[in-house]
């Protein structure tokens, strides 16, 4: 970190800090310039908390040189990751892992039916909601452990690994039993009990970005998970809010080539919560393919009017047949350097 002194700050200001930093075990370094001191904090092995300093007179800005996110980044780790989620690998420039699935698990024969359609237009992971964390307490709100246990029926009958969300602590035991893949969801993004008991499961991680997260942020959630020693972890782009109403979400493509030259983690993409519609699905799929995303996961429903969660944004089966086939173009038209 850079600590840049005001240009009136006195000689009794500057020295409180080089104290306040020699007290968290760390060199300072003043560095006389021709209007202002500022002062280099030397020795810290990860990020520095600007705490101790936010009260001290005298400072004009705090500059982070170090991220608060390093074991997620490529200058730690420079080659990709690969995460192994059942016989599915993911993993920036292998062929994109398709995860497709209704967002809700409503009864064994939806799941299984849903299950068998993917797998034959060739999904590679299994998805489904068993505990949902919906916007309103009076909607559908899962099966719980009931649709825990239709889904791993489903993925075990067709031979599919399952991702689904996990949204307490609590249920994690149960859930890791079963689940090829803990989902964090977007609104757990920032749960860091969460993401530290998660890191601790011993199951891949797909980690879903916060509707309002930066990618700082969504990093640092990550670095969480990956600090208690599982470096399995996917990162997901979902959409972010923004103040454009037309579609649920805006889907922030951009952060594919960007996160693939900051981290190692492989990014995958999900057009079905980013977008609301299932018209928009395909294009912006194929978008996310070409940009160099890892995988793309759906929302596929046998009978997307009936679904009781997120139908507007639901392929039918023909439809994820459909996305399937224009996803091999989408591969073929990959970027050389995504
Ligand atoms: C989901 O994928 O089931 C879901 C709830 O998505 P998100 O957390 O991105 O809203
Ligand atoms: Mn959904």
């Amino acid at each position: 970190m850079l600590i840049v002194m005001e240009h009136s700050a006195t000689q009794q200001q500057i020295e409180t800090v080089l104290q306040a930093v020699k007290r968290l075990g760390f060199a300072p370094q003043p560095i006389p310039g021709q209007n202002r001191v500022a002062i280099g904090v030397l020795g810290n092995q990860s990020y520095v908390d600007e705490e101790p300093f936010r009260d001290l007179p005298g400072i004009q800005e705090l500059i982070h040189v170090t991220k608060p996110y390093k074991l997620v980044s490529r200058d730690f780790h420079p080659s990709d990751s690969v995460v192994t989620v059942g016989g599915a690998r993911v993993g920036w420039g292998l062929e994109p892992v398709i995860i497709a699935g209704p967002c809700t698990v409503e009864s064994r024969e939806q799941v299984r039916v849903t299950a068998q359609s993917v797998k034959t237009a060739g999904a590679g992971i299994l998805r489904g909601g068993a505990f949902k964390p919906r916007t309103g307490p009076h909607t559908f709100q899962g099966l719980g452990y009931e649709g825990l246990e239709y889904l791993a029926e489903a993925g075990r009958e067709v031979g599919l690994p399952i991702v689904t969300e996990v949204m307490r602590i609590d249920q994690l035991d149960r859930v890791a039993a079963v689940a090829d893949c803990l989902q964090i969801g977007a609104r757990n993004m920032q749960n860091f009990d969460l993401l530290k008991e998660v890191g601790r499961a011993g199951k891949p991680v797909m980690l879903k970005r916060g509707m309002s997260a930066t990618l700082e942020e969504f990093l640092a959630a990550a670095e969480y998970i990956v600090l208690e020693g599982n470096a399995n972890v996917i990162l997901c782009e979902r959409g972010i809010r923004t103040f454009e109403r037309a579609l649920r979400n805006t889907l922030d493509l951009g952060v594919v080539p960007y996160l693939r030259q900051v981290t190692h983690l492989p990014v995958i993409v999900d057009p079905s919560h980013a977008l609301g519609r299932r018209d928009l699905v395909i294009p912006m799929a194929k978008a996310a393919v070409v940009v160099g995303a890892a995988g793309v996961m759906v929302e596929v429903h046998p009978n997307p009017a009936e679904a009781l969660c997120d139908g507007p944004q639901s392929l039918d089966p023909a439809g994820f047949t459909q996305l399937m086939r224009e996803l091999r173009v989408a591969v073929a038209a990959r970027i050389p350097s995504a």
